[in-house]
């Protein structure tokens, strides 16, 4: 594997004389399963591409599967478990249920298609360096800002996304279930929609957790809604009702998965760090977080907080204070050349 690798680098290495030559549009697979795929594609044509929206080619087959997983949630809910539900409540619940998934779904949407390449390289507009290689563990933005593959002195926060291969201001991570990169232009939509996720799966599991327990609490009630709305059978509200505990797990999992990364980003919040700070500075001081404590942390991001709202709400006074006087000075000014006219 290694030395295909090598070989790779050194055939493409030999094209650097080649710098005028007019290079290939890439033909991306339509599907990959992992970014290192990326490793033996031809470095001039790769460097040429940059990802624009996540439904470019080549789509991470993660993202796939967290499609199946939404649709079983969302189908499952709407077509199965809401039959459950009494006709007035029904209503409610869909209505609710749908004004979120609709939030849900459109904050996907805008993660997944907003632009979120540093604005400075659409600005510069300098051509790409085809020739650049890039190393496993190697950042394409050196120590000096520059970045290797972009040509352009980049801000600090910024870091060139290899699967993307496009620099991205305040870089968080790169996310293979959305096939996005996540930074400034689409982290709080990011945040927003792991919270709404959770908090959706959790509703749908809680939802079908009860309609499971009715099936022991008020079996006629039970039979009668699926004879109506489902079968008949003899067998009909025993499969239902399995059915109701195989949905609720499948929320469940769905909600920890998610949880998971809600507890990791509040993590991050307090430490004041993106994913990739975190993941090296993991790597390179292993004892650093031992010696954090996450109350003291949080009650520090509390005082600051609450520091910059009084520190807002005295600029406004301020402002106010300043506009008053203004207007005060402004009504003086007109009386007295009022006075002296008359
Ligand atoms: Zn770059
Ligand atoms: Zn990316």
């Amino acid at each position: 594997m290694a030395s295909s690798s090598n070989d790779l680098r050194n055939e493409e290495e030999g094209h650097s004389h080649q710098i005028d030559a007019p290079v290939k549009k890439i033909k991306m697979p339509f599907i990959i399963t992992d970014n290192k795929q990326f490793a033996y594609v031809n470095v001039r044509e790769f460097n040429n591409w940059r990802r624009i929206n996540a439904c470019q080619r080549p789509i991470d087959i993660s993202m796939i599967f967290l499609w199946i997983v939404w649709f079983i949630a969302v189908i499952g809910f709407y077509s199965f478990v809401s039959f459950f539900f009494p006709t007035i409540n029904q209503i409610i619940v869909c209505i609710f249920a749908g004004v979120l998934t609709c939030i849900q779904l459109a904050t996907t949407l805008y993660i997944m298609f907003v632009e979120t390449q540093d604005p400075v390289i659409q600005q510069q507009n300098k051509p790409r360096n085809l020739d650049y290689v890039k190393e496993m563990g190697v950042p394409v933005i050196g120590p000096d800002n520059f970045c290797h593959i972009c040509q352009v002195t980049v801000e600090r926060k910024t870091r060139h996304c290899k699967p993307c291969n496009k620099c991205v201001a305040g870089f968080d991570h790169h996310c293979v279930y959305l096939n996005t990169c996540i930074g400034s232009k689409n982290y709080s939509e990011f945040i927003l929609l792991i919270y709404l996720s959770a908090f959706i799966a959790l509703f749908f599991a809680a939802c079908a957790l009860y309609y499971f327990i009715q099936f022991f609490a008020n079996k006629t009630q039970f039979k009668e809604t699926v004879s109506y709305y489902f079968s008949s059978g003899k067998y009909a509200p025993v499969i239902c009702d399995i059915l109701l505990l195989l949905y609720c797990l499948f929320c469940l999992y769905a909600y920890f998965t998610v949880l998971e990364l809600i507890i990791f980003h509040f993590k991050l919040w307090l430490y004041k760090m993106k994913t990739q700070e975190y993941i090296r500075k993991r790597e390179d001081d292993p004892e650093y977080f031992e010696n954090l404590k996450l109350k003291t942390l949080f009650k520090q991001r509390i005082i600051e907080i609450k520091d910059r709202q009084k520190t807002k709400r005295n600029r406004k006074r301020a402002k106010k204070q300043k506009q008053e006087t203004e207007e005060n000075n402004t009504i003086e000014t007109e009386q007295e050349s009022f006075d002296f006219r008359v």
